[in-house]
Order: C-alpha cells, then sequence, then structure tokens
C-alpha cells in the first residue's frame, strides 16, 4: 500500500467540527487507496495555556514535568481524531509518542528525534488498520519519560514519520496556503510559490518566514521527503499549496525566490581590538560557550595593530554577549575599549538557488536599497543568500522595494 503522512496543525483541529473536516481529508486519501499516518498537533491555543500553568506553578521548572504537562495537548487531539475516524467507519486508532515508541534524547523540553520503529504500526496496517493518528510534538526518551520536541514540534514529527516509513509525501495542513515570496502582511504583492528548494526553504524558514519549524525542513532534506504545506480551510486540488523539493525538481529557478524580513536582531561592534592571530577565537569561543549564536561577523581595516569587530546575533541575547565579553576582558583573555551594541536594526535577505547561476544579484540589492536612501550597516552573502543589517525602521520600504526589483509578482 502506498503511503501518506497528513499533518494538521493547531487551527486545524481547533475545534469538533474542525477535526471532522480534518478527518473527512483522510477519508478521501484512505479511499484513493493510501494508508495513512496522520501527525496531529494540540488545538490552537492549548499549548500556550499548558506552559502558563507550568510557568505560574514553578519558575524553575523541573523540565521532565513541563513535558508530562505540555504534551497532553496531543494526546487529546490524537484520541478524538481517532473517534472521529472510527464515525465515518474509517478504521482508524490513536498512538502516543511512547506508545510507537518515538525515542528521542533526554533533552527534555529540547528533545531530538533519534529512532522511529516502524513494526508496531506497520502490523497494524497489516491486520487491516487504515489510519494511525500520532500525538505530534512528543516522545519518550532514554530516562523513560515523556519528552517534547520543542514548539512547533510536530513539523518534525510529521516529517520523521515521513522518513521513517518512506511515505511518497507529507502534506502539513496549515492555517497559510503555502510558502510566500514574502511576509504578504508587508506587501500585497506577494505571491504563493508553487515549489520551493529544500535549501531555499531552509533559508526562509530560519530568516522568519514562520510557516514550518525549520527541523523539520532539515530532516525533509536531508531524507528526501517531499513536503506539502496547504490550507486546511481550502478545498483540495493537486495544484494546491506549495510543495518544498529537490532543487533537482525545480526545473528553472528566478536568481531571487524570495524576501525575508527578520526584526529580532542586534547589531554589536568590539572598539580597538588588538589584531593578531587568535583574536577572534578569543571573541567568538565565549560568544559560543555562552549560547549565543551569531551571524554575521564583519572585522574591519586595522590602524596600527588595532581593529574594530562587528556581529549580529538575536536581539534578545545581546545582555548574554556583553556578560560573556565582558569577562573575558575581565579574564585578560581579551581586550577592547568598549562594546556598542545596536539594537535598532532589521536582517533583510533575498534567496534564490538561481543565485549560483546568475551574476548581478548583489548589485542590483545594494543598487535598489541605495535608490530607497536605505543605508547598509552589514552585508553577509553565501551561495543563495544576501543578507543585509538595516535600521528597522526601513524593514517594510526594504522589502517592498526589492520584491518590486526583483518583479517576484510574477512567477
Ligand atoms: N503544540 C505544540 C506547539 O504549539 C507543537 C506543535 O503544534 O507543533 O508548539
Ligand atoms: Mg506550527
Amino acid at each position: 500500500m502506498p503511503l501518506l503522512v497528513m499533518k494538521f496543525g493547531g487551527t486545524s483541529v481547533a475545534t469538533l467540527d474542525r477535526i471532522r473536516r480534518a478527518a473527512k481529508r483522510v477519508g478521501r486519501e484512505v479511499a484513493a487507496g493510501y494508508d495513512v499516518i496522520v501527525i496531529v498537533s494540540a488545538m490552537s491555543g492549548e499549548t500556550n495555556k499548558l506552559v502558563g500553568y507550568v510557568e505560574e506553578t514553578s519558575q524553575l521548572y523541573d523540565a521532565r514535568e513541563y513535558d508530562a504537562v505540555v504534551s497532553s495537548g496531543e494526546q487529546v487531539t490524537a484520541g478524538l481524531m481517532a473517534l472521529t475516524l472510527q464515525e465515518m467507519d474509517v478504521p482508524a486508532r490513536s498512538w502516543q509518542g511512547w506508545q510507537v515508541p518515538l525515542k528521542t534524547t533526554n533533552a527534555h523540553a529540547a528533545a531530538r528525534i533519534v529512532e522511529i520503529p516502524t513494526d508496531n504500526i506497520m502490523a497494524k496496517f497489516g491486520e487491516g488498520m487504515k489510519v494511525a493518528v500520532v500525538a505530534g510534538f512528543q516522545g519518550l526518551g532514554p530516562d523513560g519519560r515523556v519528552t517534547t520536541l520543542g514548539r512547533g514540534g510536530s513539523d518534525t514529527t510529521a516529517v520523521a514519520f515521513a522518513a521513517a516509513f518512506a511515505a511518497e509525501r507529507c502534506d502539513i495542513y496549515t492555517d497559510v496556503d503555502g510558502v510566500y515570496t514574502t511576509d504578504p502582511r508587508i506587501t500585497d504583492k506577494a505571491r504563493k510559490l508553487d515549489r520551493i528548494a529544500f535549501e531555499e526553504m531552509l533559508e526562509l524558514a530560519s530568516l522568519g518566514a514562520k510557516v514550518l519549524q525549520t527541523r523539520s525542513v532539515e530532516l525533509a532534506m536531508r531524507y528526501y521527503v517531499r513536503l506539502r504545506v496547504l490550507s486546511s480551510f481550502e478545498e483540495q486540488s493537486d495544484e494546491a499549496g506549495t510543495l518544498i523539493c529537490a532543487e533537482e525538481d525545480i526545473v528553472e529557478s528566478k536568481a531571487v525566490n524570495g524576501v525575508a524580513a527578520s526584526r529580532e536582531e542586534a547589531k554589536m561592534t568590539l572598539i580597538s581590538v588588538a589584531d593578531r592571530p587568535g583574536i577572534a577565537a578569543a571573541i567568538f569561543g565565549p560568544l559560543s560557550e555562552a549560547g549565543v549564536n551569531v551571524d554575521m561577523i564583519v572585522q574591519n581595516i586595522s590602524e596600527e595593530g588595532r581593529t574594530d569587530m562587528t556581529f549580529s546575533c538575536p536581539i534578545n541575547q545581546v545582555a548574554r554577549a556583553e556578560k560573556a565579553l565582558g569577562e573575558a576582558k575581565s579574564a585578560g583573555d581579551l581586550n577592547f575599549r568598549e562594546i556598542l551594541a545596536d539594537t535598532n536594526v532589521a536582517k533583510i535577505s533575498v534567496v534564490g538557488i538561481g543565485m549560483r547561476s546568475q551574476s548581478g544579484v548583489a548589485a542590483k540589492m545594494f543598487k535598489t536599497l541605495s535608490d530607497e536612501g536605505v543605508n547598509i550597516k552589514v552585508i553577509a552573502t553565501s551561495e543563495i543568500k544576501i543578507s543585509v543589517l538595516i535600521d528597522r525602521k526601513y524593514t517594510e520600504l526594504a522589502v517592498q522595494a526589492l520584491h518590486d526589483a526583483f518583479e517576484l509578482e510574477k512567477a
């Protein structure tokens, strides 16, 4: 039997009525001849509520009990979905993470999937079960206790099941109808993409296009899982949604396929550090140990053996970065005159696999921004991405101008 994984996010299972609509979609795939593994999220708002209970009860909570509480939302929807399917005469049963068992690392609240044995579920398919409804987000740790995969983790559950069971496809039903060229709230010219390459989606996902948990895309890329993102509120058709697939499945790509904006960035500059071997290590070693996610790095030209070093990091890590660098200075591992933190920046990125073979993208990006009078503070590039830091107040202007310049409204 061909097998399909269908994942329903919180808004798609928010009420009993919506669970019924989702179940009907599952029923159609069963009628079309598929065995289906359904992954469900908690009803929308439920996980937030549970996290709130935990935080109100205990400030420095035990992560194992956090997992015991917050994993319960998915337990409810898995049971309800199985019941709904049974009411429609579709042979279905629910599975908790520990029953599969979906084995994870011991990192409670942020566990990673280690293994998904397929024998239990396959045996039930062999006995005539048509749908296995699996609670997303949760697993079983080596300590024998329930774990969760981090917020948004049921996307990762879905992709991991699709990989483990060699599913034909993994359909992610959500409240948006696909992946867009940019945030539709910033410009109404944003266009839904029919296809996007894994690499592009990874760049867009980690840059603030919050459609899928980043880890789910990494996993899909590693195991070649064809991922489709589509709305559970619209009628189904074969072209619905966005297919996230390997580069080879995209015939011809424009140089740029998306513009992403992230407002949660900060720019930090260390003034007057010694320009000598080992200086970068002396700065970025302590930052990495302190868990600061450094993104862009620029070292200025040196004068009389001193230079300035600029880097960007998430805005909520500025205090941590200052502390780590201050301690390194006190310990005598590092010397600088002062640290400047600019917390009024945004990172704007253009992304496209076509950049590998087409030139002139950077020049066009910089010209477009300069025509709008937007000053660029830091630039970083990779093979398929160019990012700049600019003043945050120009975020919308920059995104709209770049979306126009690269003609993203046209397919
Ligand atoms: N319910 C969990 C959350 O809200 C997992 C998920 O929906 O992906 O983060
Ligand atoms: Mg989600």
